[in-house]
Formats: structure tokens, sequence, C-alpha cells
């Protein structure tokens, strides 16, 4: 507890007197911690691309300068790091974004199997190059609910992504909706969908702190497969803008389950 004490004397009138102010820094403090930790984060993240990279440049001047296997493999990598700089940037604009739109309601209705079987019609090629197979169940009809649908294609390109991701090679992920008639906080009926991995799973301790930014599991190898430790952060405030509810559901070395739950209709509050 972090508390801030004030002492002004009294008006004139109550003259001999004085008031003492005492007020809880404590919130205060730990946002101001977070944004800290926030800053660094970020930068932590663009300078090791940009150490990288600043390293080929003076191979490349220097010892490679004629060795055109190096510089090929050497222009490959930095455009990797290139890339991962530019995803981050990318990740960084959507997470402010989403984050700032997070009190207001979502304004458009949504045929949530149609939106679905769009994200994964077009996330299938990609899948399948990466040997993964994306199955759905109970996507076909038509269920509309109040919803941004760009976010939550968002929200539905990032879990699918991760479950091909950490999913293994040779796996499959389902994506299943099912309807959902009574979910305690969520006030009323809605509409499920669990997007599920045969893959790595993680250890049960991990997963309250997922949807942080920049929390990963295994940091060398989710950078090595192209994350950029966002992505759970941005589905979060998105499912939080649809009064909707995120569960997450694994296994060390048999899979995950990642569940969203939206409300059919958006009450006040
Ligand atoms: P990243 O860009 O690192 O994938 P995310 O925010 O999307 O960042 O995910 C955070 C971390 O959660 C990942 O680094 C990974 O450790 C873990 N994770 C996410 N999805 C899965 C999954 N389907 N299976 C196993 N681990 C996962």
């Amino acid at each position: 507890l972090a508390v801030e004490v004030t002492v002004s004397p009294l008006p004139d009138k109550l003259a001999g007197g004085a008031m003492i102010v005492l007020q809880d820094r404590t919130a205060d403090e730990q946002a101001e911690q977070m944004r800290r930790d926030f800053v660094a984060n970020v930068s932590h993240e663009l300078r090791t691309p940009l150490t990288a990279m600043t390293g080929f440049i003076e191979t490349l001047r220097g010892p490679a300068r004629n060795d055109s296997a190096a510089r090929d493999r050497f222009l490959d990598i930095m455009e990797r790091e290139a890339a991962r700089m530019n995803r981050l940037i990318h990740d960084l604009l959507s997470l402010t974004r989403v984050q700032s739109d997070e009190r207001r309601r979502p304004a458009t209705m949504v045929d949530l199997p149609l939106l679905l079987r769009g994200v994964v019609a077009t996330m299938s090629p990609a899948a399948s190059a990466a040997g993964v197979r994306i199955e759905t169940q109970d996507i076909d009809g038509s269920q509309r609910l109040p919803a941004d649908p760009d976010q939550l294609v968002q929200v539905f390109q990032n879990l699918i992504e991760n479950a091909v991701k950490y999913g293994g090679s040779g796996g499959v992920v389902r994506v299943t909706m099912s309807r959902i008639d009574h979910e305690p906080l969520l006030r009323g009926p809605g509409w499920a969908v669990d997007v599920e991995d045969q893959g790595e799973g993680v250890d049960e301790m991990h997963l309250p702190r997922l949807t942080e930014r920049f929390y990963r599991v295994d940091t060398h190898r989710a950078r090595a497969q192209g994350g950029t430790g966002l992505g759970l952060a941005i589905v979060k405030h998105i499912i939080n803008r649809h009064r909707g509810r995120l569960k997450i559901e694994s296994r060390k070395g048999q899979g995950s389950r990642f569940t969203v739950i939206l409300p059919e209709t958006l009450t006040r509050g």
C-alpha cells in the first residue's frame, strides 16, 4: 500500500487547525509501473532485431565482404528481422487501437459463422503449408450478434495462428461453435467458439499470465516462430470490448483449447 499524505492549512475561518488528506496511491503507482515496464519491453523487443541487423551490416562490410554465399544468407536474416520489427509495430498499433476502443460498444450486427468460415478459408492455405489441417464443426448457418467484424476477425486469426504455430506439424486445429444458454458472467445467452490444438500445450502455472503483453512461455522459441508476444493481449482487449469471455484450458504435451464466449445481446453497463 502506498499512501500519499497531504497536509494543508485550513481556511482562515477555521484557523489553528490543519487538514490531512490520505490518498491511496497504490493503483496509480501500479499503473505507472506497468507503463514503465511496457516501454522497457517495447524498447527491448525493437532493439533485439536492430542489434542483429547492425551486426550483420558490419560483417557484410568487413569479413564477409567477398563471400557471396554468406552475403545471401545474411541478407535473408536481415529481411526476417526487418519483417519482425514491422509485425511488432503493427501489433503495437493494433493493441493501442483496441485498448482505446474498449469502452465503445460495437454497433454493428455480425454473422458469426459466416465470419468464421471466412477466417478459416483465408488461413487454411498457410496452415496446410505448415502441415496443419484446420477442421470446422457447426459453423454453418447464420447467427448474428453485436460485434466489430474486423476485430472479431483479428481474434480468431490470432487464436488459429497460435494453434497452428504451437500445435505441431501434422496436427489438426479444430474450430467449433456452440450455443451457450447460461454462462454466469455473461448475463444471458451467447455463443462459444473453441479453437483447439493437440500441440505442446502449456503448464498450468502459465495460464493466468498468457494474455499479458509480451508474456511468453518460451521466449526464445516464441520469437523464433515469429511471434510478437502481443497476440493474446490484443485478443483479450477485443473480447472485453464485446463484453465476452476468454477461457484457456491447456495440458502440457497434450494441447490447448481457447474458448471465446460472446453474448448475443449487449446489455447496458
Ligand atoms: P506470441 O506472439 O509469442 O505467440 P501470444 O500473445 O499470441 O504471443 O501468445 C503468448 C504465449 O502463449 C506464446 O508465446 C506461447 O507461449 C503461448 N501460447 C499461445 N497460444 C498457444 C497454444 N495454442 N499452444 C501453446 N502455447 C500457446
